[in-house]
């Protein structure tokens, strides 16, 4: 094992400075919000209270929220004026949240599946009959076939408390996180095998002279406080180079646009790496003082001239010194993204490899505008669950692959497991928060492994296209009705007077039905398993109260300060206790590349184009899909095809088409054609996360088409076992 990541070591620096509370409180007896005198808020409403300690989780940036009370009922949300993150902004998805609350498709009571997986028929039971159901099959499940015959897919902070009582009591391996396994962890194991620390999306855009990015589409990919950084740096007259297929939002604000082909970003990278290196335009004195194998890498880069990442990525040679000029003529203050979704080719960790790499080359670590890590609060507690017996070897150790794998089991290991039934059978499940039909490719094999199993529970806020394979179905809270996760950091601009802040989501209104929260849910099934004796927290503010002893903090302190706590902070900038690894014998050893190294990806066949995807700005994938204000702005996800292609094709804007992917799979639903010369002919492109099948969804069934249900290929990223999800083709289809 090349790495020993604890899932809480990886937490507390990959992420954006929040500390993850994995905590909730008996919903039924819920406080309801904390009504205060309104704040000088800029909204005006007549005869309302103000809610604060609101913290969204419409995405997981999780903003700072105030609430607009009337009558009990929460009428409009907006961001908390005290915060120094986010401030008084929130985006359309952050207000949007109200149309969550009172969705009426929301899960209202514990459900059973009296009909069949995949096509259910629900009968409302009490919470007593489905604790017990839950609490005897996974028992049941556990003693016939161990803790690993029990498997979990969880996402979000909800879901945080129920894996602890899995992974650390039951003992269970068999945990996966699509945000790390279809998402950020190949960025975060890379950098860790790069410079020691996973990054995070704090690189500091606002005082960059040179902003760039890889795939990176912000406007449309919307976080508050981090568009904000990227805006400033752009005002502030940063240069903007994105690298992208397709002319993002991003591209149309940037400098340079370099329409690359895709999966050929490592070997544009290198081409630049080499320019410098040849041209002794890299930053010696920080290489001196932190790089480790900078001539190993030299040497084995050198084939990389710019003719030939010019012939491989398609795009001209003179654009790529055009690039590498810009960034050596403002080193060191270059903000080189790390990105998040990174998931693409099943070549990433190589990509990641090299951000990392140049990121050294140029020397950008721990200066303005560059890679920073700004310093959150410390001190606060810790709560979770004891740790139990010594876990078995896990999948991934047995077969003794993927060790740069983040925290957890790669998901294709769990699911061909689950299959094949070896090495040993997986026959019990539990899905929390997400939803593996939308985020893991191959939904065939998602729903043969969910077959297969003898007991298959979900706990969510509102039905998807995964709760159509539960047995028994459980309804949550939403982020707006429970205590929950702390969130803490920094100012989003790292000012001069440095501050910090600390803030726990509180609850705005009261939970609604029979919704109840994570904590106590998991508690009632952890008594019925023989637990009960194990269970270090009755209720969220209980464990919130905890974590803030640590900082001489508590809830009630926290409400009298507006539900935000501010402290003086420290300077993010300074030099960084790193060692930048260009070359890294300890991957070597595992038998992989130890310099970033290009990989080869497949190209379109004859007739098909590379099938990428998005972000909506208004949706957060396939979570928002059924709110009445976003589906409102947009309620479908076109494909955006290159005009040339389109005319070769006979295809014009607005036709209607369905898409075949080279496996033969045809989309269930259709959409609509885009036609631009914004995208290269050998790809398509559309939004993420559309197409629900589940019928109980009234807006959001059968809009657009669900891209996932093309990506049937798999493109394994073989230092970290996620999936590549940009490796499958399409055709075009049209419907008359
Ligand atoms: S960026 Fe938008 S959706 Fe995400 S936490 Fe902030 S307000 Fe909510």
């Amino acid at each position: 094992m090349a790495m020993n990541l604890t899932r809480r070591n990886f937490l507390k620096t990959a992420s954006i400075a929040a500390a993850s509370v994995p905590l909730s409180k008996v919903a039924a007896q819920a406080e309801s919000g904390v009504v205060k005198t309104p704040l000088a808020a800029p909204g005006t409403f007549k005869n309302t209270q103000t809610a604060v300690g609101g913290v969204c989780e419409m995405c997981f940036w999780r903003c700072q929220l105030i609430g607009k009370i009337r009558d009990g009922r929460l009428i409009k949300l907006e961001g908390n004026p005290k915060s120094i993150d986010n401030g008084v902004s929130i985006c359309a998805r952050g207000n949007a949240g109200v149309k969550l609350l009172y969705d009426p498709d929301r899960l209202k009571y514990p459900l059973k599946n009296v009909g069949k997986r995949g096509a259910p028929k629900w009968q409302r039971i009490s919470w007593e009959e489905a604790l017990d159901t839950c609490g005897s099959k996974l028992k049941e499940i556990q003693e016939k076939h161990g803790a690993k015959g029990i498997a979990m897919f969880p996402h979000g902070s909800t879901a945080t408390y129920p894996m602890g009582f899995l992974e650390n009591v039951v003992g269970t391996h068999n945990v996966s996180e699509a945000s790390f396994f279809q998402c950020r962890g190949i960025r975060d194991t890379a950098y860790m095998a790069t410079i020691g620390l996973p990054p995070n999306e704090d690189v500091d855009m606002a005082n960059a002279k040179v902003i760039f990015f890889i795939g990176n589409h912000l406007g449309e990919n919307v976080h508050v406080s981090h568009l904000k950084r990227y805006l400033k740096g752009l005002e502030n007259g940063a240069k903007l180079i994105v690298v992208d297929p397709r002319y993002s939002a991003s591209a149309a604000k940037s400098d340079i646009w370099v329409q690359i082909r895709p999966g050929t970003d490592t070997a544009f990278m290198l081409a630049i790496m080499n320019y410098l290196i040849q041209n002794k335009k890299y930053n010696a004195e920080f290489i001196e003082a932190h790089g480790e194998g900078f001539d190993k890498m030299a040497e084995g880069i050198k084939e990389w001239t710019l003719e030939k990442a010019a012939k491989e990525c398609d795009v001209p040679a003179e654009q790529i010194k055009e690039v590498a000029e810009l960034l050596a003529a403002n080193m060191p203050n270059v903000a080189i993204h790390p990105g998040r979704h990174v998931s693409w080719n099943g070549n990433d960790f190589q990509r990641q490899r090299a951000l990392a790499c140049l990121t050294g080359v140029l020397g950008a670590f721990g200066v303005k505008g560059g890679f920073v890590q700004p310093k959150g609060p410390k001190g606060l507690g810790k709560v979770g669950w004891p740790k139990g017996e010594k876990h078995e070897e896990s999948l991934r150790e047995m077969a003794d692959v993927h060790h740069y794998s983040p925290p957890g089991t790669p998901t294709d290991l769990i699911r061909d497991t689950a299959i094949t039934g070896k090495p040993y059978p997986i026959k019990g499940c539990v899905i929390w928060g997400q939803n593996p039909i939308q985020t893991i490719p191959n939904q065939e094999k998602t729903i043969k492994m969910l077959e297969q199993m003898d007991f298959v529970m979900c706990v969510d806020v509102m039905p998807t296209d995964i709760t159509m394979y539960a047995d028994i179905l459980l309804p949550d809270t939403s982020y707006l009705e429970r205590y929950d996760m702390i969130k803490s950091g920094t100012q989003w601009d790292f000012a001069e007077e440095h501050k910090q802040y600390i803030a726990p989501r509180m609850p705005l209104v009261a939970p609604g039905f029979e919704r109840k929260e994570s904590i106590w849910i998991t508690n009632e099934i952890a008594k019925r398993m023989g637990y009960g004796d194990k269970i270090p927290v009755q209720s969220q503010e209980e464990a919130i109260n905890k974590m803030l002893a640590g900082v001489e903090l508590s809830i009630d302190k926290i409400k009298a300060e507006d539900g935000i706590h501010i402290q003086p902070g420290k300077d993010p900038y300074g030099e960084m206790e790193i060692t930048v690894l260009f070359h890294n014998p300890e991957l070597e050893e595992n038998g992989y590349p130890p310099i970033p190294t290009y990989i080869p990806v497949e190209r379109a066949p004859e007739g098909f184009m590379r099938l990428l995807y998005g972000r909506s700005p208004v949706h957060t994938f396939n979570r928002s899909q059924n709110n009445a204000w976003l589906m409102a702005e947009n309620d479908s996800n076109p494909v955006w095809v290159n005009d040339k292609l389109a005319a070769k094709l006979g295809l014009k804007e607005g036709d209607t088409v369905s898409l075949i992917n080279q496996d033969g799979v045809k989309s269930r639903t259709t959409t609509t054609v885009k036609v631009t010369p914004g995208i290269r002919q050998d790809s398509v492109y559309m939004y993420h996360g559309f197409g629900s099948m589940n019928p109980e969804l009234t807006l959001g069934v059968g809009k657009g088409i669900d891209d996932c249900s093309l990506i049937t290929k798999l493109a394994v990223d073989p230092e970290t076992g996620a999936h590549g999800m940009r490796n499958n083709f399409v055709k075009l289809v049209k419907v008359s």
